[in-house]
């Protein structure tokens, strides 16, 4: 994999290394910096048999499918950092006491060429009233889907599309 990071940002030494990505050490002045996980939110919205997709209009993964959410805050819990998201992206007004915890998965995130990996911590939310983009910068259009018609390919991140087959697909 290529090194994201030629200079150590302290001296700037060539003499790094950052295997993996997860551990950047300088071997001139013993600069060492942790590229941890981050961590983001995905909620599922449900209304009966179906579930609420974002097509994307953004990279990484213009154009496909996704769900509402996105990163964790500093000084955030994940709650609250859902329900932000919902509103910004939504501008739907939603509490943690309605959200369910699914469950949580790893995922990519590639934003310009900087590899960042993040865990993804799911929540399902009931939903009846009507819905519609706020963020059109971000999101191009939602989608209510039969759960049986879900179509993986057309999901563009890996946790997403693995909670999706794991959780709902195979009931
Ligand atoms: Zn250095």
């Amino acid at each position: 994999m290529e090194s994201i990071f030629t200079y150590c940002p302290h001296c700037g030494s060539k003499e790094v290394e950052f295997p993996r990505l997860v551990r950047f050490l300088c071997h001139h002045c013993g600069f060492v910096y942790y590229h941890n996980i981050a961590a983001a939110v995905a909620v599922i919205f449900r209304r009966e048999n179906e579930i609420l997709f974002a097509v994307r209009n953004i990279d990484p993964d213009k154009g496909k499918l996704d769900l509402p959410g996105g990163f964790i805050d500093p000084d955030e819990n994940a709650e609250a950092a859902a329900c932000r998201e919902v509103n910004e992206e939504l501008g739907l007004q939603i509490t943690p006491s309605q959200l369910k915890y699914v469950t949580t998965q790893p995922n990519n995130y590639l934003y310009k060429k900087v590899p960042y990996r993040t865990m993804d911590i799911f929540y399902e939310c009931p939903l009846e009233v009507p819905v519609s983009v706020r963020a059109e910068d971000e999101i191009k259009s939602l989608q209510w889907i039969p759960i049986p018609e879900i179509d993986l390919s057309k999901i563009g991140f890996v946790s997403v599309r693995t909670v999706m087959e794991k959780y709902y697909l195979n009931l």
